[in-house]
Order: structure tokens, then sequence, then C-alpha cells
């Protein structure tokens, strides 16, 4: 990747940041959080990995992103990429232009926290920068792969016809980047059946059958699928008519319930965060145990389920934060998966270092790897293929087309 890309992804009252260059040692990064309020600030990583903090009290979007541009400026970003949760139908990243940015206004129904958010980002980017090209990179892209009987819902035809009501998945950016890292690392790039668990405040599995996404744990919105942080995952639907007629709750607040008080926070009743449950459960914390083990039983028949999809199973990757640093919750959702035939190593399991790439099976049977994600870097690759495909595709297409000619 030649082209130096800034990487934006906009929250509702966040900015997290990239730049991302050929070495992943030189990358800028960081955080502007509280937007709107009196305690606005950027937080992050600069050159050599200098920390730093700046306040910018009730600066807005557009104000962190000036801010955030005008320091990076001296480097000479080529191309900004958007990380976009929901991109409805669109199969692949996209240059930014009315049309595409129409379309993303249009999926907004379907990720209605996350979508306003991108554009507020996007729109305040292409007005401070419209010089710079900018491209979008959609969570749901990479599961455009998945066949009908994968992402269908068994409900009415029309839904899915006239209202657009299927399983779409998310994390793709993800699930793509450590199947493709992990592929290669097993030493047969984008070839074969794997899973991959990526576990984080939002968690999901996902099935890649030859570098393809073939089914996924999320559906219609990022609340399908596996316990999460605060998300309950999979309920049985008829959970919403049950807490209506006998609890009297109307939609918005069963909504709120699972997507910000279920999950690990709604099971321990006591916090969302894996490592903090992990600390309770071994000083006796009952409901933090219970919340540990539903995660990773779920987690376990995710997996089992998924791998429905795949003709064969080559092996499994982990990652995101719980994935990535937890030995612990790694080994206890293996023990749940004894009919997968891994040859599980607990030594190499509880002695790979936080952050660092491994394999953690003893050589026979389906692989397991540790694989830290890297979302950034893969919307920077993504949204450099757009911006160098259009660069060379003129005159190159151009040639081509004079020399058939010819
Ligand atoms: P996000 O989805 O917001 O990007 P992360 O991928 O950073 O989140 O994952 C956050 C989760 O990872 C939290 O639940 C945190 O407790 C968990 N985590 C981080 N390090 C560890 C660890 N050493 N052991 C267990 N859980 C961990």
């Amino acid at each position: 990747m030649s082209t130096t890309v800034l990487v934006i992804n906009c929250g509702s009252s966040s900015i997290k940041y990239a730049l991302v260059s050929e070495r992943r040692e030189d990358r800028i990064f960081g955080l502007a959080e509280n937007l709107g309020s009196v305690e606005a600030r950027i937080k992050g990583i600069t050159v050599g990995g200098e920390p730093l903090e700046l306040s910018i009290p009730h600066a807005d979007h557009e104000k962190a992103l000036e801010t955030i541009l005008s320091r990076l400026s001296q480097y000479n970003p080529q191309a900004i990429g958007h990380r976009v949760v929901h991109g409805g139908s669109l199969t692949k990243a996209e240059r930014l232009t009315p049309e595409i940015i129409q379309r993303i206004r249009e999926a907004t129904p379907l990720a209605p926290l996350h979508n306003p958010a991108h554009l507020v980002g996007i729109e305040a980017t292409m007005r401070l920068f419209p010089e710079l090209p900018q491209v979008a990179v959609f969570d749901t892209a990479f599961h455009q792969t998945m066949p009908a009987h994968a992402y269908r819902y068994a409900v009415p035809k029309f839904l899915y016809t006239d209202h657009n009501v299927r399983r779409y998945g998310f994390h793709g950016t993800s699930h793509a980047y450590v199947s493709e890292r992990g592929s290669e690392l097993a030493g047969s790039l984008k070839q074969g059946g794997w899973l991959t668990a990526h576990l984080g405040n939002g968690s999901s599995t996902c099935a890649i059958w030859n570098g393809e996404s073939v089914d996924t744990s999320m559906g219609l919105t990022p609340l399908e699928g596996l316990v999460m942080g605060t998300r309950s995952g999979d309920v049985d639907p008829s959970l919403h008519t049950f807490l209506a007629s006998n609890l009297g709750w109307d939609i918005y607040k069963i909504d709120k319930m699972l997507n910000s008080q279920s999950g690990l926070l709604g099971l321990s009743g006591l916090s969302n965060d894996m490592r903090t449950l992990i600390e309770a459960s071994e000083q006796g914390n009952e409901d933090a145990t219970l919340a540990i083990e539903v995660f990773c039983y779920r987690l376990a028949k995710s997996l089992a389920a998924l791998s429905c999809g795949l003709p064969r199973l080559d092996g499994l990757f982990f990652t995101g934060g719980i994935g990535e640093n937890s030995a612990y919750i790694r080994e206890k959702t293996l023990s749940y998966l004894p009919h997968f035939g891994f040859n599980f190593s607990k030594e190499k399991n509880d002695s790979l270092k936080r952050g660092t790439e491994g394999r953690i099976d003893n050589g026979t049977g389906p692989q397991i790897w540790v694989v830290p994600t890297d979302e950034e870097g893969r919307i920077a690759k993504e949204t450099s293929a757009v911006v160098e495909s259009e660069l060379g595709a003129t005159p190159a297409k151009k040639s081509e087309l004079e020399t058939a000619i010819a």
C-alpha cells in the first residue's frame, strides 16, 4: 500500500482516527471524545509513540475533525477512509459521491445509532477537504457473499423484497482481515474453511470459505447472535410480547434493555467488561462466573452452528480484546467443542503474549490461532485500492483499449 490514508470512524460522541502508512510502527492514532461537551478532548499517540492529550472544549464533530486534520496535514494524507457500519446492499468499498452518500442515508433505518454519526463525519470532511478522495468502507460488505439460505429470515417474503429485512452481518473488516492474515499464517492464503471469533464489546462469529463470508452470527442489526458486553444476543423473539403484556414495557424500553442493559452486564449485574468479571469470578462472585460460562457456551454453540456453512473445517481464529488477550476464555470456549477434533495446547495458549499472533494447537487436526485484528489497516488498504484503481485505471484501460484497436 503506497497511499497514506487517514481512517475515520465517527460515533455519536466520539471520533476514532488513524493515519495509516506503509509501516505499522509509524501509525499515528487517537480518539476525540465527549464531543459537544466542555470535556471534549483528543487523546492519542503521535510520531514515535509519544502520547497526546488535547482539550477542545465544546468542539463538535466538524471542529474536532478540523483539529485532527490540521495536526496530521504535515504527513500529507492522500485519501480518507470512513468506516461505515451499514452499507445496505453495497457490496464493496466505494468512493464517496452524492449517490453513495444518499445510499448510506437510506440504510439509516438499519443502523439508526451508527449511520447518522458517520454521515456527520463524512459531510464535515467533504466540506473541509474537498480535494482529498474519500472512500466508505462498510462493516456489512464482507458478508454480502452469504448465500440466501444464510441471510434470509423465515418471515413473509415481502419483508425482504419490499423492506430489505434480511441478515447483513457486521465486523466485516475485522473478519476479512483476520481470516486473510490467519489463512496466510496457516500457509493457505484465502483457501479452505475457517471460523473467526471477534470478541470485544461487540462480538460476532463468521464462517469463511475460500476467503468469502458464508455465514455470520449478527443479523439485520448488531444485536443478533453472541452474548456481548451490554447486548443480549439471541433471545426468543416472543420476549417482546411477554414484556409488553406482563410488564407494560413499550418497544423502545425493550430495545434499550436488550442493547444496553443485557449481555455480560445484565447477567452479572456487575460490569460489561470481561476483565472485571474474570477478576470477580476468581474472588467467588457467582453471577460473574455464570456470565462468563454463558458467554463461552453461547460462543461455542455459535461456532458449531456456523461450521454447517463450511464444506470442511481447517481451523479457528480468535480476535478482539477478549479473543486476543484472554487465554481463559479461549480455553473455556474450546472445552465446549470436543467434537471439532482440535488438538488444543494449553501451554501455548497460556504462554501467548498480549497482542501477538500465535498458534495454540499441537500441530494436528484443525488449527487454532490468535490473530490480533487490524480494522484500521484493512480500511486503509481498501481505501487505497479504490483510489489507486481510479488513478491507474483510466490511463491503463485506455492504453489496453488502444492496443486492442491497433
Ligand atoms: P471494542 O469492541 O470496543 O473495540 P475491544 O476489542 O477492545 O472492544 O474489547 C474490549 C473487551 O476486551 C473488554 O471486555 C475487556 O475487558 C476485554 N479484555 C481486554 N483485555 C483482556 C484480558 N486480558 N482478559 C480478559 N478480557 C480482556
